[in-house]
């Protein structure tokens, strides 16, 4: 094999998904001046930057400010947008085993982990995930429908999406109105009827995923009071023990000092009620063709193998409701032609080297990086970090030369390939002019934006510059 990273054989890399990861592997790769990288970041919608447009709350601008990273990674020489290109859809993970000599998949875990319980199918219960892209303009979602003329809400699971799904349904339509929230998603929350939102975590407070900052501005809202029942925030004999312990961290320690801050509090009258409860698992949502109530299961904590798990006491309370947000959890879906670990949902891999199989080795010039590497933890800047490893092990097979061997590795030849599927994609160049429309839509209302919801929107709008610049 020739050798690769030169000036005149430069590492050709295609990196598919455009969340954090993926702009992480970017950097990574294209720091590394002694490669001779190129790299091209490939996205199924037209807009980059994955969970960070289309996940992170709209009431969270500052994590949003990330974007400036990932911009300064875009202005780096040798890297290339194609956005608005799916893999294994227009352009097979064959196609870029001929065009480049690294492929690496960072996209996320794009589906809701299941309950698992009768009713959980019925119309009123969602999954968190869809509720979250409905929000935030992603053009799967435009379409879903959620009632929110009911009085009662249930968010399932005691994780970050959980609150920010909670504090989405609380906001006033002040609050909502100086966001880049979907104007879909404003009218519809506008009108609400919600008066109480109900989240159920199956474990007590010292177990719960959520951290300090998102817990502490439950109660802090302008038009919603935080409600916890003392009894709740008394600690089972392990629990206490245990964050007493070396072994407890400090978001778990100030969690339980923030949740028993909320159980002294009077509630101010406030319109809308948030109450957490601990220990509640769901069992049943029922109704007749809807959503109209859930059974919730008393839990107790029980220690198995090292760590406190929630068991069933067989005590049962019926809540009224008329909408059900599941939120425990993200899982990866299958890419056809790359190995798969079916049970954890995630890519087969080690370290980032995709795996042909449990016991086999690296797929040759196969790599992953982020929640489909991992699984879905951590915070954004987790990423980094992440990718960093599967980069280092990209760059020491770039050194042995255990590469794939592209036919057509010149720049161009994907760009041919697309036009030859009928494929618009959307240069950074194309993002960046959608980008500043979106935001001039936004400023006669204060708002930072005000986002395009659908595909075709997007492409029209590029095209019309397209034009304009010829
Ligand atoms: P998560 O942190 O893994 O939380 C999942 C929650 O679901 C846990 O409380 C879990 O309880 C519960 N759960 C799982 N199965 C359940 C079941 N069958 N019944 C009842 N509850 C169940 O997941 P996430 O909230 O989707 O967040 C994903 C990642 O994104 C996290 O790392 C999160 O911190 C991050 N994130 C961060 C922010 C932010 O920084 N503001 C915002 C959103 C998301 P157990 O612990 O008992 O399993």
């Amino acid at each position: 094999m020739t050798q690769i990273g030169t000036p005149e054989n430069p590492l050709r890399v295609a990196i598919v998904g455009s969340g954090p990861s993926g702009f992480y592997a970017a950097e990574h790769i294209l720091k590394n001046d002694a490669a001779h990288a190129q790299v091209d970041l490939f996205d199924r919608l037209p807009p980059p930057f994955g969970l960070v447009r289309g996940g992170v709350a709209p009431d969270h601008p500052k994590i949003k400010s990330v974007i400036r990273v990932y911009e300064k990674t875009a202005a780096r020489e040798g890297f290339r947008f194609f956005g608005n290109v799916k893999v294994g859809h227009d352009v097979e993970v064959g196609d870029l085993e001929r065009l480049y000599h690294a492929i690496v998949f960072t996209v996320g875990c794009e589906t809701d982990r299941r309950l698992g319980i009768p009713g959980e199918d019925l119309p009123g219960s969602h999954a968190a995930t869809s509720f979250v892209g409905w929000y935030n303009a992603h053009p799967d979602y435009a379409e879903e429908e959620f009632d929110l003329s009911c009085e009662r809400a249930v968010v399932i699971g005691n994780g970050n999406v959980a609150m920010d799904v909670a504090r989405m349904l609380a906001l006033t339509d002040h609050e909502l109105r100086q966001t880049d929230t979907a104007d879909h998603a404003i009218e519809m929350l506008d009108r609400k009827s919600i008066r109480e939102i109900v989240v159920l975590g199956r474990r007590g407070p010292a177990q719960a995923a959520f951290t300090n900052p998102e817990i502490k501005e439950l109660g802090e809202m302008e038009d919603a009071d935080v409600v916890v029942d003392p009894a709740d925030v008394e600690l089972d004999p392990a629990s206490q023990a245990f964050i007493e312990s070396e072994g407890a961290d400090k978001t778990t320690r100030v969690n339980v000092e923030i949740l028993r801050e909320f159980s002294g509090r009077e509630p101010e009258g406030k319109r809308r009620r948030i109450v957490l409860r601990f220990l509640s698992s769901p069992v049943e949502i029922q109704g007749d063709g809807k959503v109209e109530r859930i059974v919730v299961g008393r839990n107790e904590l029980v220690e198995e193998g090292g760590a406190l798990r929630a068991k069933d006491t067989g005590e049962r309370e019926e809540l009224e409701c008329g909408l059900v947000l599941r939120s425990v959890g993200y899982t990866g879906i299958p890419i056809e032609g790359v190995p798969f670990d079916e049970r954890r949902g995630l890519i087969l891999n080690e370290g980032g080297r995709v795996l042909d199989s449990h016991d086999s080795g690296h797929k040759v010039g196969h790599y992953t990086a982020g929640w489909i590497k991992r699984g879905p933890s951590g915070v954004i800047g987790t990423n980094k970090k992440d990718a960093l490893e599967t980069v280092t092990q990209l760059l020491a097979d770039v050194e042995s030369g255990t590469l794939l061997e592209p036919e057509s590795p010149e720049p161009s030849a994907v760009e041919d390939l697309l036009a030859e599927h009928g494929v618009r994609y959307i240069s950074f160049e194309d993002w960046q002019a959608i980008d500043q429309a979106e935001v001039g839509r936004g400023e006669p209302h204060g708002r930072p934006r005000v986002k395009f919801v659908r595909v075709e929107e997007m492409l029209e709008h590029a095209d019309a510059l397209d034009v304009a610049d010829r």
